[in-house]
């Protein structure tokens, strides 16, 4: 099952010199599961991969994160690829204006006066970048995990993929997100909707097609929250707004409301009736966007959920610990995730080449969750309060008195 590791330009020296380790299969190629398969690969432990999307252009992959020092840039630093980051990097996405509907600039925050560096990375920009840094053959693209069932008490699992394929691994790792085929052999723990639903909308080449819009937003993001509903927009490379509008509805509301399957006119015209009272100056965000629009019910699994310790299989990323958005530390997590396992694995892989005992390998996996755990239950309760303060009816003001001491948004 493990490919043979050929190495790529700037590959640390310890990859040079592959040692025996256990035959790691990760689920998912998403940032967590990248950046697993990177940093084991610095410390010359092979894994493979195995992501359900066809190919590595199969699909848009999103919005932009901001990495964190204690934790995103932290994984980066590990995995060698520090430098390359900060090249991609955007340090302007870090300029934030919060605002209510009319338009009221309630917080203004400038990358220049940030205290902290979190530069933004656009997903694509860091999945591109992760993945140029793997052996060729690392990723097997177009393997969706359909079940993985344990082959006696051992740890090892079988895999088997849509399709028809097979494989056997040492250790198995979900990183497959917020649905993880993984998950249910350690917890029956399952997503829950949050209360909010984002819908996603773009505006591309806005500076050439929309440049008062463009200067409106500016180099970064730009907030607006009022009456239960936001209005979110951030600026990604290539010169694209990406704009989440946000309703505090019940679950199933997309269908509901027409929205979803909705021609893209329709569904311009019925997200703007829900701003009908909003500035012009925000609904613009809607009225110039492409047919792009993508509802998103946001979900999440139970605050500090944890599972018995079990041999041979573990969970990083969203699959651990998914929550909404409003903390911005799903991606950090699932990089620090995959750093700390990495770590811990390659500690309790011999230097002498020997294979690593199924007792060595889960000790390491009970350190690992435990600090999994005391890291995200903090993280997902905050995401939580700061849900429920954002979708306030007056959310900006509240936002702001938040940020005024010393929150982040
Ligand atoms: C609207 C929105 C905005 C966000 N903004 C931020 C932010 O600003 N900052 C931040 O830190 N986080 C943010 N997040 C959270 C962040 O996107 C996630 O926490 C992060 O992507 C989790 O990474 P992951 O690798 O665990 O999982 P994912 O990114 O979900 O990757 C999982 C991978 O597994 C694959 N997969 C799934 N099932 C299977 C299967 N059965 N077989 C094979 N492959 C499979 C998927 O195709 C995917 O490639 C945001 C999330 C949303 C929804």
């Amino acid at each position: 099952m493990t490919t043979t590791s050929r190495t790529s330009p700037g590959t640390p020296r310890s990859a040079r010199h592959p040692r025996t380790g256990p035959r790691v299969a990760i689920v998912g190629a998403g940032p967590g599961g990248l950046a697993l398969a990177r940093v084991l690969h610095v410390h010359g432990i092979d894994a493979t991969v195995y992501e359900r999307d066809a190919s590595r252009a199969a699909r848009p992959q999103g919005g932009s994160l901001d990495l964190h020092p204690e934790s995103g840039q932290w994984a980066l630093r590990l995995a060698g690829l520090e430098t390359e980051f900060r090249r991609r990097a955007r340090p302007e996405g870090q300029d934030l204006t919060l605002m209510g509907k009319d338009g009221t600039v309630h917080h203004r925050q400038s990358s220049a006066a940030a205290t902290r560096s979190e530069p933004e990375i656009d997903r694509g920009v860091l999945r591109d970048l992760l993945l140029d840094s793997l052996p060729p053959g690392t990723v097997r693209w177009g393997h969706e995990l359909l079940r993985a069932v344990p082959l006696g008490d051992d740890g090892r699992h079988e895999l088997t993929f849509a399709g028809g394929g097979s494989a056997v691994c040492d250790l198995l790792v979900g990183a497959d997100g917020a649905w993880s085929r993984v998950r249910p052999l350690l917890t029956d723990a399952q997503p829950v909707y949050t209360g909010v639903t984002f819908v996603e909308t773009i505006v591309p080449d806005v500076d050439a097609r929309q440049p008062e819009l463009a200067r409106f937003v500016g180099r970064g993001s730009l907030f607006a929250f009022q009456d239960g509903k936001a209005l979110m927009a951030q600026r990604n490379g290539g010169g694209l707004i990406r704009t989440y509008a946000g309703f505090l509805v019940p679950e199933g509301w997309t269908s509901a409301s027409g929205l979803e399957g909705a021609a893209p006119d329709r569904a311009r015209a019925l997200l703007l009736d829900h701003f009908a009272d909003w500035t012009p100056r925000l609904t613009a965000l809607l009225r110039h966007c492409d047919d792009t629009v993508l509802p998103r019910p946001l979900m999440m699994l139970p605050i500090g959920l944890e599972w018995p310790t079990t041999p041979g299989v573990t969970l990083l990323g969203d699959a651990a610990h998914l929550m909404s958005p409003f903390a911005g530390e799903g991606a950090n997590l699932a990089l620090h995730d995959a750093a700390a396992l990495a770590l811990a694995l390659a500690r309790c892989a011999p230097p002498t080449g020997d294979a690593v005992t199924g007792v060595a390998l889960t000790t390491a996996l009970r350190h690992y969750e435990q600090d999994l755990y005391e890291r995200s239950a903090p993280c997902a309760r905050q995401s939580a309060e700061r849900l429920r303060l954002c979708f306030t009816q007056d959310g900006a003001r509240a936002v702001a008195e938040l940020m005024g001491n010393g929150g982040a948004p």
